[in-house]
């Protein structure tokens, strides 16, 4: 007889208390009685008013001026400081009629004056805490500066490393995307929306955008309702569940949808499924933007998207101009726009914005010591070791030690804004670059410093000098040459190589070559060449495909764009002062054509030919795949892959049940079996270790992947010490979406493997009957 699946049987908690408070909601409904239908849609628009208030540039403003007075705005973004934020702030309260304050909103990405590691290095911490620390950091500081909402955190899973958002993103995989979103969504929220430096979060780009095909940014996406909701739409259900106050829409289109006109997302799945109370806004003009998706005009794409669940129009200017006939005429329903108010203003009312509406003077823009030691420790938690091969007969080259005279050589090595990193509100002349940290930690008379060539050259190079960029070095063989001569003359060279953030990252920043940019990677081969030991830093937004690196560099550091103390860190990894901890969120492929490329694959149901086995890894599972002819398959460095100092070895895991009924598992949200690993320290030097479990769910009604990471813990261990480590496992770990959309647990063995990547290989089972 089949065994039934079991959906589960656990109502899920609503998920933000203080939006669904009755007291809260009487003093919506009351204010929402005394509106107009107009000043309803006023709190539906949004835009973004530029820097140029405040003193000096009085009248400059004047249309949104007028605006406010008349309650035809509902929020500003780029409106930041006290000056300008309560310029308008005061119009609002002063000479509107109902006195309704304006919400502010920013992109605060990676810290706001203080500027952190981008969030792909964080999530490169498996450190939850760590997200949660930049989080509150950044949300502390935007308050600060009358900024109430930050556009963050981004948390679509990004497995296409061509896609320059990867930046943003928590990486490929969306176990661990999920939990550094409910960390950031913790850090900046605070769980308590009306403390007075909390600030609201705008989860974004809901959905899938991070899928866009072919890795082009805007591109559409299209994809099985069975993965969004079990891949791509996971982090934002983690969001929601720990409070998230508001969303935003994405650009994309999903199975020919778009994601800012989509009843499926923004209500069936976000409000009807999750319970979700706060709002949602448009991403830049993507109400607007839906015209060129040719779902219609104007007036029909901004009804379509407004009755879709689009709350909020950003800088489009369509909910404006547009909604009000067609309310007038009985083409929308008013009820439709009183909900949308209402969400807004619920959240309003949660950050206490009626009662505090304005902004004491801001803080500096400098960061402190503190703030300064805070970037440095997230910093060294984020820079994944790649390689590390013994290179004389002292062993490691790294960490450093004994080297009397350093070349420090490349682009990457003495460059403020690509050190810092793209879509940055921070300083750049704030930033320690990795030339700076190393001269002040060696002494400046041990370090060679030659910068051999520009991270672009040729027109790219005259494009960008014109952009802000810095100007083309005009002959980049003779810059190159005095590269390798300083290598020949000292003991080690150190080559800080990557792209130019600015220029081929973020948003719009798709690339389709992934190797390193200008003259890089002919600057490499040459210092190699030398026959001297090389360090290569990376530092890029992205995984980079640095296979010939990777083949013919003895040590490899992944530094990402570090922030402001990145060089300290960077130095602090190199010099083993730190020691490095940090794995990879994304695979690092080995040819670009491998991407979209992520370890959770499906089995395929021709195993390669015996001659494939002989390059994989002795517990691969990659036997099950199909292959190129002409590249492995493998990841360079997979998922979850980073080396340290020291190394670790693992028990073979154990479950402390044997069987678990399917019934069991369901009705609970509580863990229900625990899968234990004694970890220990074989090496010489103190070492933290990312613990990492993935699950297989063989043989059930719905093809799974190949393995899935669904817990992962750092622990901290002496030289020689061991430590039992324990993953509870529940429903959320164990379950699928079955053909019709439920989540189930269906009886049959899981696999199991607990160790320091993906390519984990102690293994146990645990066995679940009906
Ligand atoms: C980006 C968003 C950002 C918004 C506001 C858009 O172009 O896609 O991530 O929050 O602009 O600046």
């Amino acid at each position: 007889v089949e065994a039934r699946p079991q959906d589960r049987a656990a109502p899920r908690p609503v998920p933000n208390q203080q939006l669904a408070s009755k007291e809260l909601n009487a003093k919506v409904e009351a204010l929402l009685k005394k509106m107009t239908l107009d000043e309803k849609i006023g709190q539906l628009v949004q835009f973004s008013a530029g820097f140029a208030t405040g003193p000096g540039s009085e009248g400059k403003n004047q249309r949104f001026d007028d605006m406010v007075a008349k309650g035809q705005v509902g929020s500003f973004l780029n409106v930041v400081g006290a000056d300008a934020t309560n310029h308008y702030q005061h119009i609002a309260m002063e000479n509107s009629r109902l006195h309704i304050p304006l919400i502010f909103g920013l992109d605060v990405i990676h810290g706001d004056h203080t500027t952190f590691p981008i969030p792909l290095a964080i999530a490169a911490s498996f450190d939850p805490a760590m997200g949660e620390l930049v989080a509150r950091t950044g949300g502390v500081e935007a308050r600060a500066d009358g900024i109430p909402w930050v556009f963050s955190p981004m948390v679509d899973i990004a497995r296409d490393a061509r896609w320059g958002r990867i930046i943003e993103s928590n990486g490929e995989d969306p176990f661990l995307s999920s939990a550094m979103a409910r960390a950031w969504v913790r850090g900046y929220q605070q769980g308590d929306l009306s403390k007075p430096d909390s600030v609201a979060v705008s989860v974004k780009h809901f959905a899938a955008y991070g899928a866009a095909i072919a890795g082009r940014d805007y591109n559409a996406t299209d994809m099985s309702q069975i993965t969004l909701r079990q891949v791509y739409l996971k982090p934002y259900q983690a969001a929601v569940e720990e409070g998230a106050a508001t969303l935003m829409s994405s650009f994309n289109s999903i199975n020919g949808v778009p994601a800012s006109a989509n009843p499926l997302t923004l209500t069936q799945i976000l409000r009807k499924e999750w319970g979700f109370d706060g709002f949602v806004v448009s991403d830049w003009g993507s109400v607007a933007e839906l015209i060129n998706h040719s779902i219609g005009d104007g007036p029909t794409v901004a009804r379509k998207a407004l009755t879709a669940g689009v709350d909020m129009d950003m800088q489009g200017d369509l909910y404006g101009t547009t909604i009000a006939a067609q309310v007038r005429s009985g083409r929308i329903p008013e009820s439709v726009i009183d909900e949308a108010a209402r969400r807004i203003l619920r959240v309003k009312f949660a950050l206490g914005l009626f009662d505090h509406p304005y902004t004491q003077a801001g803080p500096s823009y400098e960061p402190t010591p503190e703030k300064r030691a805070i970037a440095r420790k997230v910093a060294d938690e984020t820079i994944v070791l790649l390689k590390n091969d013994p290179v004389e007969a002292a062993g490691n080259l790294l960490p450093l030690k004994d080297k009397k005279t350093v070349a420090l050589i490349g682009p990457m090595a003495d460059d403020k804004p690509d050190t810092l990193g793209a879509w940055s509100q921070g300083d750049p002349k704030y930033v320690v670059t990795l030339r700076q940290a190393l001269e002040e930690k060696l002494g400046s008379d041990h370090v060679v410093y030659a910068q051999g060539c520009g991270l672009l050259n040729g027109e790219d190079a005259q494009i960008w000098s014109k952009n802000g960029g810095p100007q083309p070095i005009a002959d980049e063989n003779a810059t190159i040459s005095e590269a390798v001569e300083a290598a020949k003359k000292a003991d080690v060279s150190i080559l800080a190589l990557g792209e130019p953030a600015g220029f081929m990252e973020g948003e719009a920043g798709s690339r389709v070559h992934l190797g390193f940019t200008g003259n890089q990677q002919k600057l490499l081969e040459q210092v190699v060449a030398t026959g001297k030991p090389v360090v290569l830093v990376v530092m890029a937004g992205r995984p980079l495909a640095i296979k010939w690196a990777a083949e013919h560099v003895p040590a490899i550091v992944e530094a990402w764009s570090p922030g402001h103390e990145g060089g300290h860190a960077i130095v602090d990894i190199l010099t083993g002062d730190v020691n490095p901890s940090a794995k990879l969120p994304a695979s690092l492929p080995r040819a670009v054509g491998q991407e979209p490329l992520y370890y959770a694959q499906m089995p395929t149901g021709r195993p390669a030919r015996n001659a494939d086995l002989t390059h994989m890894p002795a517990n691969s599972e990659e036997k099950y795949l199909s292959r190129y002819v002409d590249e492995q398959n493998s990841a360079l460095f997979p998922f979850g892959w980073g080396l340290s100092y020291t190394r670790f070895g693992y028990s073979t895991p154990a479950v402390d049940r044997e069987t678990i009924p399917a019934r069991e598992i369901a009705s609970n949200h509580k863990p229900v079996v625990k899968v234990g690993v004694d970890v220990r320290n074989t090496g010489t030097v103190a070492g933290t270790e990312v613990v990492q479990l993935y699950i297989r769910i063989p043989n059930v009604s719905v093809e799974q992947p190949l393995r899935e990471l669904k817990g992962f813990t750092r622990v901290t261990l002496n030289p020689g010490e061991s430590k039992h480590v324990e993953f509870p496992i529940g429903f959320d770990e164990l379950n699928f979406y079955s053909v019709d959309l439920k989540q189930v647990v269906e009886p049959t063995t899981y696999d199991i493997w607990v160790g320091g990547s993906s390519l984990a290989d102690a293994h146990t089972t645990l066995k679940v009957i009906d």
